[in-house]
């Protein structure tokens, strides 16, 4: 037999970020605590409503379309799609069918088939013997993104999942909070013969709500249909889900049972014509930097390395921070060098400021150091003013009180010194208190003199400059 391959294809559901629901003025708010609490007779399904098209989430769907290079549509419907289902009170769910609004396109090199735009449902809550359910969720803006079946691996998948949902945050059209399943992911998975034209049966894993789950999923699912069809059996067109706990997927439902959902065009909403809709026009323009365009942006711009770039372009608010401090310094601290300014801010922002903002649990929203305050701090280090050993407590500092660098080493008197005698004087002092250290130098020990100036750093609290320290002891140990 020869060898098997995977053909894997996503469907991906996105609640949208908008003020109402997709079809009545009921508030989509994904942090209600209180449930059924933002419904209406639409989100409700009473008889003698009408739905009324929320234009800001269409506009979220056609913006994703045009950052994916995809075609928008120029006419669309919706459709009704018949099932029942407890958290689906009108018994069928406006969805697109026939027409969507975007086709085609691609992301990561998968090819896109469609994005449409439809309703969520309403949430179950199972209890112990019971079940209730929230409609709060009934309503909300749905964006469904379908791949082509082009992905090869599990950690193809992956990256393709995190990189729509980093697309999704820089087009600000969903929080993509994955933990309240605003991002759901569905696998398509079959396995055929490398050198065959026809794709296997597949099987289907629905609501996956994280990243690593979809490559579990597709790493088991290789396996489990690889073994089926080496021992020349059938695998078994299905939907299956994921045991946590078990790290298996188990069969739900055969397709025999599925649905006929007898979908046909909703007949109490309009089509729409999109070159016709002023709305709808020059959404060009309200598309950002997008995700892929900042990373080489980043690398030709700063000459920084792939793991800081991607640190960069997964955070908004650390790159612009970034950004912006170098700006600041490059401003004016005129004489140093752009790589200098650069590699000093990447060191400070990722080692010293990230660690005690972890540390404190700070966000850059409730950060007190402006990125003018931190350019200040790293030119002082770049012209020598102060030491590396000073600027971590100046920083300290002005994470504390959000005070301006200068003022904090003014006030301290922490610029650096030079001032021979002055170092003279303390270093006789650390010689005669550390004899050991002393001896060991003269034996040969070249870690003891590192020792000695450590001592005498310490003793000036950070202000001598260590070169001009080592200098002095050199001397004076002759
Ligand atoms: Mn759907």
């Amino acid at each position: 037999m020869s060898k098997l391959v995977p053909t894997i294809g996503l469907e991906i559901h996105i609640e949208l970020k908008t003020k109402t629901k997709m079809f009545c003025d009921s508030l989509n708010d994904p942090d209600e605590k209180h449930p059924n609490v933002n419904v209406c007779p639409v989100c409700m399904g009473y008889p003698g409503v009408l739905p009324v098209i929320n234009k800001e989430a269409v506009k979220h769907v056609l913006r994703t379309g045009l950052a994916i290079g995809g075609t928008l549509a120029d006419y669309t419907q919706w459709d009704r799609k018949n099932y029942f289902y407890p958290d689906l009170p009108k018994g069928y769910q406006i969805s697109q069918n026939k027409y969507p609004l975007v086709s085609g396109g691609g992301l990561n090199d998968i090819k896109i088939t469609r994005i449409h735009l439809e309703e969520d449902a309403g949430k179950l809550i199972h209890q112990k013997d019971c079940t209730f359910v929230d409609f709060n969720r009934a309503g909300v803006p749905l964006m469904e993104l379908v791949t082509e079946p082009d992905i090869k691996s599990p950690e193809q998948a992956r990256k393709f999942a995190e990189e729509l949902r980093l697309l999704l945050k820089y087009l600000d059209v969903s929080n993509v909070d994955m933990e309240k399943g605003q991002m759901r992911i569905e696998v398509n998975i079959s396995m055929a013969s490398e050198n065959s034209s026809e794709l296997g049966t597949k099987a289907e894993i629905k609501n996956l709500n994280s990243f690593r789950i979809v490559e579990d999923v597709i790493k088991y699912e290789i396996e489990r249909q690889t073994k089926i069809l080496e021992k020349e059996e059938r695998v078994v067109q299905e939907t299956r889900g994921w045991d946590e706990s078990k790290q298996k997927t188990f069969s739900q439902r055969a397709k025999e049972e599925a649905h006929d959902y007898r979908y046909f065009p909703e007949p109490d909403l309009p089509s729409l014509k999109i070159s016709e809709i002023n709305d709808f026009q020059n959404l060009e323009a309200t598309i950002p930097e997008l995700p892929w365009e900042k990373r080489k942006r980043l690398k030709e711009e700063y000459g920084i390395k792939e793991d800081l770039i991607e640190n960069l372009t997964n955070d908004l608010d650390l790159s612009s921070f970034f950004e912006r401090t170098i700006s600041e310094s490059r401003a004016d601290g005129k004489k140093i060098s752009k790589d200098r300014i650069v590699a000093l801010t990447a060191n400070y922002i990722t080692s010293d400021l990230a660690g005690i903002m972890k540390e404190k649990l700070l966000d850059f929203e409730s950060l007190l150091v402006t990125p003018e305050n931190f350019a200040d701090l790293i030119i002082m280090v770049a012209e020598d003013k102060i030491s590396s050993r000073v600027a971590k407590d100046v920083l300290k500092e002005m994470i504390e009180t959000g005070a301006e660098p200068h003022v904090v080493v003014s006030e301290k008197e922490l610029e650096q010194t030079s001032d021979t005698e002055l170092i003279k004087d303390i270093a006789k002092k650390i010689i005669n208190e550390n004899t050991k250290a002393v001896e060991d130098y003269k034996k040969g020990n070249e870690n003891s003199i590192q020792f000695l100036v450590g001592m005498i750093m310490k003793e000036t609290r950070g202000v001598a400059n260590p070169q001009k320290v080592k200098e002095i002891l050199e001397k004076l140990l002759k």
